[in-house]
This record gives structure tokens, C-alpha cells and sequence, in this order.
């Protein structure tokens, strides 16, 4: 898969798409990213890519040109459109599933604001879709752009040890994980819960699905009520239930 990043500040999203896992996965050739400097395409010597807003009112707008501009060096005419994403706090907010349909394309293109935003009309013109990390507002699409190349490059074949990793995590199946534990057994008079030292896979997979469950009811009742329950999983808590 190869994701762009069309930024103003390129040195950024390369640094922090070099370290750790993304950073490791790029030298392996799992995942290619490109990041771009929308200034290369400013088509002026003052290097300026923005103006003031029509009709008045704070900041300065990304002008359109050189992001289409940007965009269109990305890729021939004979190739097919690569999949453009604005990152805006005005977008659908991004989540796992997203994440999970994004890591299946070959390409997609992050495109990240600044300013007061970007002229609507190339938003009209050339984007697929608007991603928003949240119901804040940053400075930039850099962070936003950042958190989903993260999030989606993950999931890529060979990213992660085993897939495993991201499958048993939060939100992969619409669940928050249950708690983890690493040595000492005791810390500060904390015991682990003694169920993971039993070594019996059978039961320290169920005591995983019921403490999943137990914190998802607890934290996020939007994603998992007590009432959806499968008769499964009532079984399963109302046994730990008593053993615990
Ligand atoms: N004036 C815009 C508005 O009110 O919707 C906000 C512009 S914001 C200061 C500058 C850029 O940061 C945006 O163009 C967008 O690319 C990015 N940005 C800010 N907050 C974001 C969020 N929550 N999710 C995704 N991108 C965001």
C-alpha cells in the first residue's frame, strides 16, 4: 500500500512516520509513504499557497491551485484517481472500521489543511472524502493525517508480529480490550488477577471475553448495552461471576 501525505510541513509527518513500528515497516517495504509539500506547487517565486478570505473575516485560506496541483503529480492519466482524504474537523469521525476499510485500498491520499482551512472548491473538485479526528479544532491536518496513516498501516499484512495484535485490541470487534498485566506478579500489594498465572488458555480466553465486556458496559454504553448480550456471553459472566 503507498499513502501520501500533501502537508506544508513535509520534515514533521517524516519524522514521525520514521520511528518504531511505522518506521521499521517503511525499511521493510510493508508500507510506502510519501509526504509532499503543497509550497512545490505554489506556481509563484514568494512561495505563497494562501489568501485572504472572500467576504471578510479571521485567518487565511489554503488557495486551491497548488493543492490541485500537488494532487494531480501524484499520477498519471492513465492511472486510476487515488482515493483523496481532507482531514477536517467538519468530516465523519474517523474510527477502526474505517481504519479497516482504508487499510484494503492500494493508495489513498491524505490531504492536510492549515490555516482557516482550504478553498471549498478544490474540496469539491478532487476530494472523496472528509475524516475528522474529533470534535476539536487543531492548528493543522498534520496530526489528523499522522493518526490515520498510523492507525491504517498497522493493519497492514506484516505490520504488526501477528494479526492477532490488532484483532484482540479495542474497538477491533466492538469491544474495549480487557486489562493487561506483565511482571512482577505483586506491585505495590497489586496482584495480578490469579487466572493469568493458571496457564489454562481455556479459561484466561473467557475471563479476557467477560472483563472485555465488563469494561465496554462500564465506559462506552453507546457501544455494548447489557441487554444486547448474546445468551453466550450472559452464560460466560454469570460462571465468572462466581468464581470471581
Ligand atoms: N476553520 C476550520 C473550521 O472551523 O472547520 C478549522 C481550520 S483548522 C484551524 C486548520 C486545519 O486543521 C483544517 O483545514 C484541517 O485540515 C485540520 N484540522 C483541525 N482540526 C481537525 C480535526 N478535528 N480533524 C481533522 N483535521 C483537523
Amino acid at each position: 500500500m503507498r499513502i501520501d501525505i500533501l502537508t506544508l510541513f513535509p520534515e514533521m509527518c517524516e519524522t514521525v512516520m520514521s520511528e518504531s513500528i511505522i518506521g521499521r515497516a517503511r525499511a521493510a517495504g510493508k508500507v510506502e509513504i510519501v509526504c509532499t509539500n503543497i509550497r512545490d506547487f505554489s506556481g509563484n517565486k514568494w512561495n505563497k499557497v494562501d489568501d485572504t478570505p472572500y467576504g471578510g473575516g479571521m485567518g487565511m485560506i489554503m488557495a486551491a491551485d497548488p493543492i490541485y496541483n500537488c494532487y494531480k503529480s501524484l499520477y498519471s492519466e492513465d492511472e486510476p484517481k487515488p482515493h483523496l482524504i481532507y482531514m477536517s474537523p467538519k468530516g465523519k469521525t474517523f474510527d477502526q472500521k474505517k481504519a479497516v476499510e482504508l487499510s484494503r485500498l492500494d493508495r489513498v491520499v491524505l490531504l492536510c489543511g492549515h490555516y482557516e482551512g482550504i478553498d471549498q472548491r478544490v474540496i469539491d473538485e478532487i476530494v472523496d472524502e472528509e475524516l475528522s479526528v474529533g470534535d476539536y479544532v487543531l492548528t493543522g491536518g498534520e496530526l489528523p493525517a499522522l493518526t490515520v496513516a498510523d492507525a491504517v498501516c498497522r493493519m497492514l499484512p506484516g505490520v504488526l508480529s501477528d494479526d492477532l495484535c490488532f484483532e484482540e485490541e479495542s474497538h477491533f470487534d466492538g469491544l474495549l480490550e480487557y486489562p493487561q498485566y506483565t511482571r512482577p506478579p505483586v506491585w505495590h500489594d497489586r496482584q495480578v488477577p490469579e487466572i493469568l498465572l493458571s496457564g489454562n488458555h481455556g479459561k484466561i480466553a473467557d475471563w479476557r471475553r467477560v472483563k472485555a465486556i465488563e469494561t465496554t458496559i462500564e465506559r462506552r454504553p453507546d457501544m455494548l448495552k447489557q441487554e444486547d448480550l448474546s445468551p453466550k456471553d450472559i452464560k460466560l459472566i454469570s460462571k465468572y461471576k462466581q468464581i470471581l
